[in-house]
């Protein structure tokens, strides 16, 4: 069976946990095996950067290149391993959240990403990404409900509108491997948006 690889994408409390949860439950259903990660971590090297770039302040070119270095860990480690076993990885975040973030966010100038994502995994990209669509104090709104924010979390609605906008804009770029839906809408509705992308998608 061929792997398959599938990125959530969208600010945060967009909803990328929990419908990776739900595409979880519904390809293991189907009969697939299902490898569920996140970026950056999913690896032990990966999770201790994440714990450095949620919680330290830091330079923006330091922290790019420490998600690029979780990202490089994360791919040798998990993602093209799983994939040559055929497996479904669904991962939480990928490099279209580092052109949201840390471009459109932050200011890094994009030919810097290209060139570190096209180093990273020139030859590997997502087959398809599900981009959760959420306006940003609709979801900040969630974010305030579920726990205490971390320093993303702690950006203004300005920031998240910036990476909602460069969201936005890559999946213009690339209409073939995005999907863009709206994650302002209840969970069951979305959802029932993923089943329609995946059918057309997956089979
Ligand atoms: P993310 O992983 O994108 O940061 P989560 O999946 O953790 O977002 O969702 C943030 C919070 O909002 C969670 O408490 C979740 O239950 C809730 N939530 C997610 N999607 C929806 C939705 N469509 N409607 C209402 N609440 C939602």
């Amino acid at each position: 069976m061929t792997g398959l690889f599938i990125t959530l994408e969208g600010i945060d409390g967009a909803g990328k946990s929990t419908h990776v949860d739900y595409l979880a439950h519904r390809f293991a259903a189907a009969g697939r095996t299902v490898v569920r990660t996140r970026e950056p971590g999913g690896t032990a090297v990966g999770e201790r950067i994440r714990e450095l770039v949620l919680d330290h302040a830091m330079d923006v070119l330091a922290e790019t290149l420490l998600i690029f270095s979780a990202r490089a860990q994360h791919l040798h480690e998990v993602v093209r391993p799983a994939l040559a076993a055929g497996s479904v990885v669904l991962c939480d975040r990928f490099t279209d959240a580092t052109f949201a973030y840390q471009c459109g966010g932050r200011g890094v100038p994009e030919p810097s990403v290209e060139a570190l994502a096209a180093l990273t995994h020139g030859d590997l990209a997502p087959d398809l990404t599900l981009l959760f669509d959420t306006d940003a104090s609709i979801a900040r709104a969630r974010v305030v409900a579920r726990s205490a924010a971390d320093r993303f979390e702690r950006e203004d609605l300005a920031f998240f509108e910036r990476v909602r906008a460069r969201y936005l804009a890559q999946a213009r770029r690339e209409p073939g491997r995005f999907c863009v839906l709206d994650g302002g809408r209840s969970i069951a509705e979305v959802q029932a948006s993923i089943e329609r992308v995946i059918a057309r998608h997956v089979g």
